[in-house]
């Protein structure tokens, strides 16, 4: 039997955001029409349990970007508990901290179709996919989702909870990308909001990354 829908809709955007670039914010947009819902909040991770060979730039500057980024978006938001808790961040603490706090939300987990590879390495994912839905966006350069890998985890699920893929334009925009062109001098613009790439070239980010 397939539990109703109950809730405010509301989709959950992990990432590093190091740094937040367009493909992020156009991915987040697109959930927010196709999926009905009321809010995304951006939910910047401290570090990353798998990246553990970069650090990631300061949560200062992450942030600073973030919220040049979401600006005038009244469907964006900015959660940095991740940030302020001490170690690698877990999105099933995160997770579990916001159903707490918001039981009436209806939480969707949104993922690019890189980060469902290996989510079974996750923490806790079973209950990561009972707490929230997920919803996986395609990625450019990358295959397509192929949500039958999420079977064993998903299967007991009922329909409504069932993952799911989000259609979204395809642009083949990534952090990584963006720090390496500022490395070598390469161009920025159009891959990060304007406000970014100014920040970035007034604090000489990611220059020697
Ligand atoms: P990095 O190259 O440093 O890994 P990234 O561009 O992948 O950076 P992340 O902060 O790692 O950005 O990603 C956060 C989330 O956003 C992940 O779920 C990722 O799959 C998704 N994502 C990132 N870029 C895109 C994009 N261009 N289209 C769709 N989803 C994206
Ligand atoms: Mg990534």
């Amino acid at each position: 039997m397939e539990e109703p829908p109950s809730g405010q809709p509301v989709g959950v955007y992990g990432g590093t955001f190091d740094p937040v670039h367009w493909g992020h914010l156009l991915a987040a947009e697109h959930a927010c029409e196709a999926l009905g819902l009321a809010r995304v909040v951006f939910l910047p991770a401290r570090h990353s349990p798998f990246k553990p060979d970069r650090p990631p730039l300061s949560a200062q500057h992450r942030l600073a970007m973030l919220r040049l980024s979401l600006y005038g978006n009244d469907r964006f938001e900015l959660d940095t508990r991740e940030l302020d808790r001490e170690g690698p961040s877990f999105t099933i603490d995160s997770l579990q901290d916001l159903s707490r706090a918001h039981p009436d939300w209806d939480m969707h987990l949104l993922l690019g179709a890189d980060a469902i590879e290996g989510f079974d390495r996750w923490k806790e994912p079973e209950q990561i996919v009972r707490l929230a839905r997920l919803c996986v966006f395609a990625r450019g350069g990358h295959p397509p989702p192929d949500l039958r890998q999420l079977a064993p985890l998903t299967g007991s699920l009922p329909g409504g909870r069932q993952p799911r893929v989000v259609a979204i334009p395809q642009i083949e925009i990534s952090s990584s990308d963006i720090r390496q062109r500022v490395r070598t001098g390469r161009s920025i613009r159009y891959l990060v909001h304007p406000a970014v790439q100014a920040y970035i070239a007034q604090h000489r980010l990611y220059a020697d990354q």
